[in-house]
């Protein structure tokens, strides 16, 4: 706004921030001229077609953050909430000023911003073109949450203000030969890294399962969502991953104002389908009966996550966490040690397996105490050796026992932890692909009837480190 008052005035050539910053730099694809860090160019000024002191007193629009107050109900009570909201002002001031003004802003925030944009997209651009089948990209973003809705209009008055919302989080996953959406369903209104991480389970879990050679992630999120752009979510990445199995997890951020991203995409047709719905005469009063009302009309993989999934993750956050420096003008983090996560102002993905050095990578230890303790449980099965032992009659020293069950058509390992007629609760494993399989970081315990338990097994020994063999019995 600065610059477009500036060419109405005639003093400058141009409105627009690329050329001018080009106009600034030496070059402006260098990351050293465009952080205003070159010898030769950070002390350049704009070009002025006419001295801008001789203009006088002139106005323009800028844009200013202010804090604010509003009273907000929630729950029947009002509550003061702060604000901080971006407002159009007008200035008033000479010419010289707003010339220096704008100068000010493309070496201070503006070309660096610029860079940014550029650098970020590209280098995913050439992370996707080059993208290996043991790599997978997520590209991952909450939608705005979906108001419940009842088909009859009498029934939303009555259900009034209790109406609930589902929260939606998506991601698009880049394999080297596919493109998936998925779409995992809450009730939890929080956003926070637990949820995002319960929220990323199921999805994870269908990777491992679906696509077993893949061990490196690479997240990428878009830049004002601050949830993922914290100490919590990073000290969760370097964690429950590498717990699945995974060995390399990097997260690149996009810059501020880089457009829509794919994930936009999947909330949007989520939403459309659900209000179709709705019109054709289904009630959805609820998170749950979204997921069910969806689950068979959509080409989204969707997943439904409970409140209390959520706070088993929570519980996995330490209290305290070591204060990361940097982390706003942060681009990228990357762990390839649980508890230890590499930062740097942009990404950079000429090294795959480890962290290069470009950019100056940072080392920041969030757990040192839970290194090593968080080798993944693995256990690798041996499928045809020995006969089966299925349960003939359910008595209570069943409990504790390992056996295999049958669900949607494949086996699981599990422990039998409690019994009852004809059925026991077991805990199951995830399956990591190819008869190896891993305990999942939600608890996955549901009963199953006797004839779903294919045989009992021995408790399956450690053949090394990272792998334990089951035995039949
Ligand atoms: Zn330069
Ligand atoms: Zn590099």
């Amino acid at each position: 706004m600065k610059a477009s008052k500036l060419k109405q005035l005639g003093i400058i050539d141009s409105q627009n921030v690329i050329t001018l910053a080009a106009e600034l730099c030496c070059n402006a694809d260098n990351k050293v001229c465009m952080y205003r860090e070159c010898m030769t160019c950070k002390n350049k000024s704009l070009t002025s077609l006419k001295n801008p002191s001789e203009t006088g007193i002139t106005w323009w629009y800028q844009w200013v953050t202010k804090k604010e107050e509003y009273e907000k109900e929630i729950e029947g009570e009002k509550e003061k909430i702060a604000v901080t909201k971006t407002v159009k002002q007008i200035c008033e001031g000479n010419a010289q000023h707003l010339f220096e003004d704008l100068e000010k802003d493309l070496n201070g925030r503006v070309c660096k911003h610029l860079f940014n944009i550029k650098h970020q997209y590209a280098q995913l651009q050439s992370l996707h073109r080059t993208l290996r089948d043991d790599e997978v990209i997520l590209h991952v973003d909450y939608a705005e949450n979906w108001q419940c809705k009842y088909a009859k209009e009498v029934q939303q008055v009555h259900f009034g203000a209790s109406h609930r919302q589902a929260t939606l989080h998506n991601v698009v996953m880049y394999t080297s030969n596919n493109t998936l959406s998925f779409c995992t369903l809450s009730p939890s209104m929080k956003h926070d890294p637990a949820a995002i991480w319960a929220q990323l389970d199921p999805v994870l879990q269908f990777l491992k399962v679906n696509y077993p050679r893949v061990d490196k992630l690479f997240f990428i999120s878009d830049g004002p969502t601050m949830q993922y752009r914290g100490k919590k979510n990073f000290y969760l990445m370097s964690i429950i991953p590498f717990q699945m199995g995974f060995r390399t997890v990097n997260w690149s951020f996009l810059e501020a104002g880089h457009g829509k991203g794919p994930a936009d995409g999947v909330g949007a047709t989520i939403k459309r389908t659900a209000d179709t719905q709705v019109a054709r005469g289904s009630d959805i009063p609820s998170a749950k009966t979204l997921y069910e009302t969806l689950r068979t009309l959509t080409k989204v993989h969707l997943f439904y996550v409970e409140d209390d999934q959520i706070s088993r993750v929570s519980a996995l956050l330490p209290k305290e966490l070591p204060t990361i420096k940097g982390t706003l003008s942060l681009h990228q983090v990357i762990c390839t040690t649980p508890g230890t996560i590499y930062h740097r102002v942009l990404s950079c993905f000429c090294e795959r397996e480890g962290v290069c050095g470009c950019f100056q990578p940072k080392a920041v230890d969030l757990a040192p105490q839970t290194v090593g303790s968080i080798e993944p449980q693995i256990i690798e099965g041996t499928s045809g050796r020995g006969p089966l032992c299925p349960l003939d009659e359910i008595t209570e020293d069943l409990k504790g026992k390992w056996c295999i069950v049958i669900y949607e058509n494949d086996p699981y390992p599990g422990i039998i932890e409690d019994v009852d007629e004809g059925a026991v609760e077991v805990k199951v494993m995830c399956s990591a692909g190819q008869n190896k399989f891993f305990w999942p970081l939600i608890e996955d315990k549901i009963w199953y009837t006797q004839d779903n338990v294919m045989t009992l097994i021995s408790p399956p020994e450690k053949i090394n480190s990272r792998h334990v063999q089951g035995k039949c019995n």
